[in-house]
């Protein structure tokens, strides 16, 4: 059996290293599990320490604040107080015992990360396929960009806004030459700014948007000061790059024959409807971004309560103590609500303070409530940032009937409405039994919250959590090999509850 840790926190991001470093100088036993090969998550996302050059991280917001956590990481992991795996993906978690989770654990891919991480552990290293168990769990594994449809958005060099990020920041790698950034909200401004800094000429940021959605909430938006600093800078660095803002515009469609090599776009008017005429713009690349949707595999596997956010999202309901509805599961970060990576942090803090205070280890309830502070206040900016920059309602006008909504099983908008007009679809999961969206590869990643948008809209009423739900749960939270399936059976076929683990997490 494996050694039984009193906490595995999953993510190594802001919320998920917080929790971690907060959790192990607490006293407890701490395993960190993160599908990358180094930590940092989303917003630390940086280039392979070993290789790095002076000047890498000039501009990285928040820099500082990462390198003493990393520090703190790096001196309890020494310290054999918390067993870290990079490179390491949950894909499934069970509680097999009533007092005991079990994580199954596989290599990313990131092969080099899952070696080093082998002998972080001490195990064998003789298969990938590993299990960690643990009495509690603080889930932090953060969100992806969120993507709508748009005509010619399968065409090579159309990429999402935090692609074209994370291979600047993790690669050194300009996706393209002349770029377009478009979707909507202030995430567009550090993609196009990095970009411009990296070499890229930048055509336009396109935002749907107006800024005046700010004034809806006056008091949110003012609720984290250094928020409206950080906005100002970036407004300098775009007036220093001469970015073209366009605001209130779309892109209507990509154009291209083999790939990119230009953007239809127009003014809009709030909804999304068209206000003016199509004007072309010339790009090698095109970089989308609506928000972000939570991943929420892991915390949906085991049940916990969800409801839908500001923003349209789908996210862990959690009290003030960061515990979701089910007993020994703290869920932090962008999958309780995306607001930032100094909420991800507070988060992360607080659900390690309260764990520990659950345990009987010590916590200080003043450091806890400047926690719930800065939360609540995070929070309110989070929902005045959401209602400043809406999905627009009319988004589905920008559609042709050939347009595909789901690239990985080539599903069109054409295909969509046959499903619901002719068939009678009028919910996603129905729609996807019918039109097969979100069957493919990325398992609904991508097109997800389009095709829920689409179900309803198509039958005129709102998106449920209850649709959204139906389209973010899956049985396995990463594809796995058949082997490491085959091994969740005894030699009978049946599944194996509590199945012995040959490379464990041994302590000592
Ligand atoms: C692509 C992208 C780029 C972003 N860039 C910015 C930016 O420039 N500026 C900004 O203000 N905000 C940015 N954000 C928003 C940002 O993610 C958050 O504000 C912040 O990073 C959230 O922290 P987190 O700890 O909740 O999640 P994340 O930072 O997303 O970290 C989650 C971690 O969990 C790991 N993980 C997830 N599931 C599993 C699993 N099953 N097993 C193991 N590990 C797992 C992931 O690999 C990741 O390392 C970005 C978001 C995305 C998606």
């Amino acid at each position: 059996m494996p050694y039984t840790h009193d906490v595995a926190v999953v993510g190594a991001g802001p919320a998920g290293l917080a929790a971690a470093v907060e959790s192990a100088e607490a006293g407890l036993a701490v395993a960190l599990i993160d599908g990358a090969g180094q930590p940092g998550g989303q917003y630390w996302r940086h280039y392979d320490e070993s290789h790095a050059r002076p000047g890498d991280h000039r501009g990285h917001h928040g820099w500082p604040a990462f390198t003493r956590l990393r520090d703190r990481l790096d001196a309890l992991t020494a310290a054999g107080r918390i067993h870290y795996l990079p490179g390491h993906q949950v894909w499934l978690i069970t509680r097999d015992d009533p007092g005991v989770f079990t994580l199954r654990v596989t290599r990313s891919f990131d092969g080099s990360a899952g070696r080093a991480a082998a002998e972080v552990i001490g195990g064998t290293g003789t298969g990938p396929n590993r299990e960690v168990a643990a009495r509690a769990l603080i889930l932090c594994p953060g969100g992806y960009d969120r993507q709508l449809p748009v005509p010619g958005w399968d065409l090579p060099g159309v990429m999402a806004a935090g692609g074209a990020q994370a291979l600047l920041k993790g690669h050194r790698t300009l996706a393209g030459k002349r770029a377009v950034v478009a979707g909507t909200g202030p995430f567009l401004l550090p993609v196009a700014t990095g970009l411009a800094r990296a070499g890229a000429s930048l055509a336009a940021v396109v935002e749907a948007n107006g800024t005046l959605g700010w004034l809806r909430d006056p008091l949110g938006t003012v609720a984290v000061p250094g928020k409206g600093v950080e906005a100002l800078q970036y407004a300098a660095l775009m007036a220093r790059h001469r970015i073209p803002y366009r605001r209130r515009t779309v892109i209507r469609e990509i154009l291209g024959e083999n790939r990119v090599e230009a953007v239809r776009i127009a003014r809009v008017d709030r909804e999304g409807r068209r206000a003016g005429p199509d004007r072309e713009i010339a790009a090698d690349l095109v970089a989308l971004g609506w928000g972000f949707t939570p991943s929420l595999e892991l915390p949906l596997m085991l049940g916990v309560d969800t409801r839908k956010d500001t923003d349209g999202s789908l996210v862990v309901v959690v009290d003030d103590l960061q515990r979701s509805s089910v007993d020994g599961v703290y869920v932090a970060g962008e999958a309780t609500g995306v607001g930032g990576a100094a909420l991800a942090v507070a988060e992360g803090r607080l659900s390690a303070l309260a764990l520990s205070a659950s345990l009987r280890r010590p916590a200080t309830a003043a450091v806890a409530g400047r926690l719930q502070r800065a939360i609540r206040r995070g929070r309110r900016f989070a929902a005045a940032m959401h209602r400043a920059y809406p999905v627009p309602g009319a988004w589905t006008e920008w559609l042709s009937e050939s347009t595909l909504v789901c690239r990985c099983e080539e599903v069109s908008y054409g295909d969509l409405l046959h499903a619901c007009h002719d068939l009678g679809a009028e919910d996603p999961r129905t729609l996807k039994m019918l039109a097969r969206p979100g069957m493919g590869w990325c398992q609904g990643r991508i097109c997800g919250f389009a095709s829920a948008e689409i179900a309803s809209c198509l039958s005129r009423r709102e998106t449920t959590p209850e649709d959204l739900r139906s389209l973010s749960t899956r049985s396995l939270a990463f594809p796995v090999t058949l082997g490491e399936l085959a091994a969740l059976t005894d030699d009978t076929g049946r599944p194996r509850l509590n199945p012995a683990s040959e490379a464990t997490t041994e302590r000592g």
